[in-house]
């Protein structure tokens, strides 16, 4: 079947747009619209699902995302395991423009997005989801990371190996106490929307890590005067070829989806959760 996919990303259009040939497809999920179509293509011998995560042309703010819908619509195309780039802010001085950091923890401090799939509302198949408390202790795959890992040191990047992502809500960037509180938690890099996608991926019994390319030295770990979304931008451009040159080895590092020794594919541990995954 063409329309399907083993692995996701989430990340803009700039990594898929190299692609030889490209399917675009159109999903609907029971949450609506996910951020865009999906694009399928292969690389590494993998089938892979792109969606933008901002929608093409960026017109969606990290609040308004229909995180949802997103990981929906890629589990019902076949996808079980994600790698999801994101642009961060860096609140340490030493985790400066062009650091990779591969997290390990995050921290939700977010405000007023969808958490879960399992909050009692019916689906319009008339199926209603249950209360389902998921383990999210370890909130990444560990293979998807180590893979990440791999795919940029062998690349000469030396990737941070762990860290804590801490997810703010955006649109706006922190202020400089904010900056420097998350700082001073010892927390790692800053960024808006790793957070909630890991959690409905893990729902959704998906594999899913992260990429996370500093752009900007957050308000708090820096002196002059606050990070500037033309910075960001101008980062991530001079970075987004080697991005994707390790995202796509990481895809080829990925295990077999019927190989995975991680423990993501049973994170329902058997619990009904009254709506049947796609
Ligand atoms: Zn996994």
């Amino acid at each position: 079947m063409s329309e399907q996919a083993e692995i996701g990303i989430i990340g803009g259009s700039g990594f898929y747009s190299f692609l030889d040939e490209v399917t675009e497809v159109t999903v609907e999920t029971p949450y609506g619209p996910p951020s865009d179509s999906l694009f399928l293509g292969e690389t590494g011998g993998r089938r892979v699902a792109f969606l933008p995560r901002h929608g093409r042309g960026h017109h969606l703010p990290p609040n308004r995302i229909n995180y949802r819908a997103n990981l929906w619509a890629l589990r019902s195309l076949g996808v079980r395991q994600i790698i999801a780039p994101c642009a961060v802010g860096g609140l340490q001085p030493e985790f400066g423009p062009g650091t990779l950091v591969i997290p390990d923890q995050l921290v939700d401090r977010t405000k007023s997005r969808q958490q879960t799939f399992f909050d009692g509302q019916e689906l319009p198949d008339g199926s209603v989801p249950r209360v389902v408390h998921v383990a999210f202790a370890d909130p990444y795959c560990e293979a998807g990371r180590q893979a990440g890992l791999r795919a940029a040191r062998a690349r000469g990047w030396q990737a941070v190996d762990g860290g804590t992502l801490c997810v703010v809500e955006g649109p706006r960037f922190s202020t400089r106490a904010e900056s420097r509180w998350h700082a001073a938690q010892g927390w790692s890099v800053v960024g808006m929307t790793g957070h909630p996608e890991a959690i409905l991926a893990r729902e959704l019994e998906l594999c899913y890590s992260s990429l996370a390319l500093v752009t900007d030295l957050d308000a708090g770990a820096e002196a002059g005067d606050g990070v500037s979304h033309e910075e960001v931008l101008q980062v991530f451009a001079q970075n987004i070829g080697r991005l994707r040159e390790v995202l796509f080895d990481a895809v080829s590092e990925l295990p077999a989806v019927d190989e995975r020794k991680c423990e993501c594919g049973s994170a329902l541990g058997g619990m009904e959760p009254g709506i049947t995954l796609p």
